[in-house]
C-alpha cells in the first residue's frame, strides 16, 4: 500500500491499517497504537508524533458517509512526516524544531464500523447487518451511524437529556441511520474509547479539532461556551481558508465531541466541515480541501 494508491481510493479499514503500519515503519518519528476497539472489533487507531506533553488532537470520520476527513488527515500525516525526515520548511515552519515542544494526536477514523458500511454496504456490519438493512429501508438517507445505529456525534456528554427530547419531537427515538444517540452518554465502544483516552491525557491535550463533512464552515461554540483561544483559532482557518464560522443550531446542537470537549476541559475546540456537495464527497475534492486548510491547520498545531 503506497500513500498514492490509499489517497486515490475510500479507505477500507485494511487499507487504513496498511498505510498507518507503513508510516510507522517508515518513519521512527510516528507512534502507532490503538485507543480501543469498535462494536465489530476494529481498531481504533492513533497516531502520535512531536512533543505529545502538549498536543492538539485531531479525529476523523466520525460520521461514516465523511470517510474524506480520514484522506485529508493521511495526507497532512504524510506531508508532515516527509518535512520531519528531511528537515525541510512547511509553509515557512522549521517543523522539526516545531515538533521538539508539540505534538500532534491523529484519529484518522473513530467510527471504522460506520466507513466500512458506508463503503460497502449493510453485508460489512456483519453480525449487525439484518438490523442496518431494516433501518436503511425505512429511511432514504445514507448511513451515517456506527454498525448499532447510533450517531457518534450525538453520544457524547452534553446536554444529551436535551438533544433527546430534541430527538424525540424529530421522532428519532431508536436506532437510525443517522441523529440517533444512543441510550445514554458514550453508551457506544467508539464514543467511549476517545472519551477515555482524552480524560487520561487530559493534561497533555490543549485543543481539539473534529473533522466532519460538508459545508466549509467552522463550528466553535457549544451553546453560550466559547473558548477564546478556539475563537482565534476558527478565525486564523477562516481567514486562510475561506470555510464560515457559524454557531450550532437544532438537533446538532448538544452531545457532539466538540461540545462535550469545550465542556468538560474548558480547551479549545472546533468542528471542521470540509468541502461542499453531497456526502460522500469525491475523492477528486481532496487536493483542493487540502490546499484551503493545509497551512492553518497545521500552524494550529503550534498556537
Ligand atoms: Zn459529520
Amino acid at each position: 500500500m503506497n500513500i498514492k494508491h490509499f489517497l486515490e481510493n475510500p479507505p477500507s479499514y485494511l487499507a487504513l491499517k496498511k498505510i498507518l503500519l507503513n508510516l510507522s515503519k517508515k518513519y521512527n518519528f510516528i507512534e502507532l497504537y490503538s485507543i480501543g476497539k469498535s462494536w465489530l472489533n476494529k481498531d481504533i487507531f492513533c497516531i502520535s508524533i512531536g512533543n505529545i506533553n502538549d498536543a492538539t488532537i485531531f479525529v476523523g470520520a466520525v460520521h461514516s458517509q465523511e470517510w474524506l476527513t480520514t484522506l485529508l488527515l493521511i495526507k497532512l500525516i504524510n506531508k508532515i512526516s516527509l518535512a520531519i525526515s528531511y528537515n525541510l520548511k512547511l509553509y515557512n515552519l522549521d517543523i522539526r524544531k516545531e515538533f521538539k515542544t508539540k505534538g500532534i494526536i491523529i484519529i484518522p477514523m473513530l467510527n471504522p464500523d460506520g466507513v466500512e458500511i458506508a463503503i460497502k454496504g449493510p453485508s460489512a456490519g456483519k453480525i449487525f447487518s439484518d438490523n442496518i438493512s431494516n433501518i436503511l429501508s425505512y429511511s432514504n438517507k445514507k448511513w451515517q451511524s456506527n454498525a448499532r445505529g447510533v450517531d457518534l456525534n450525538h453520544n457524547f456528554d452534553a446536554g444529551f437529556s436535551i438533544l433527546k427530547k430534541i430527538e424525540e419531537k424529530a421522532g428519532i427515538t431508536k436506532p437510525a441511520v443517522t441523529q440517533y444517540g444512543g441510550d445514554f452518554p458514550h453508551s457506544e465502544r467508539e464514543s467511549k474509547a476517545i472519551v477515555d483516552f482524552i480524560l487520561y491525557n487530559q493534561n497533555k491535550i490543549n485543543k481539539l479539532i473534529a473533522f466532519h463533512s460538508q459545508g466549509e464552515e467552522i463550528f466553535y461554540k457549544y451553546g453560550n461556551t466559547i473558548n477564546f483561544k478556539g475563537k482565534f483559532i476558527a478565525d486564523i482557518i477562516s481567514k486562510n481558508s475561506g470555510y464560515k464560522l457559524i454557531e450550532n443550531f437544532g438537533l446538532a446542537s448538544h452531545g457532539g465531541l466538540k461540545d462535550w470537549f469545550l465542556e468538560k476541559l474548558k480547551k479549545p475546540a472546533l468542528t471542521l466541515e470540509i468541502g461542499r456537495g453531497e456526502n460522500p464527497l469525491p475523492i477528486t475534492q481532496l487536493d483542493e480541501i487540502y490546499r484551503k486548510l493545509a497551512y492553518s491547520l497545521i500552524l494550529s498545531i503550534f498556537i
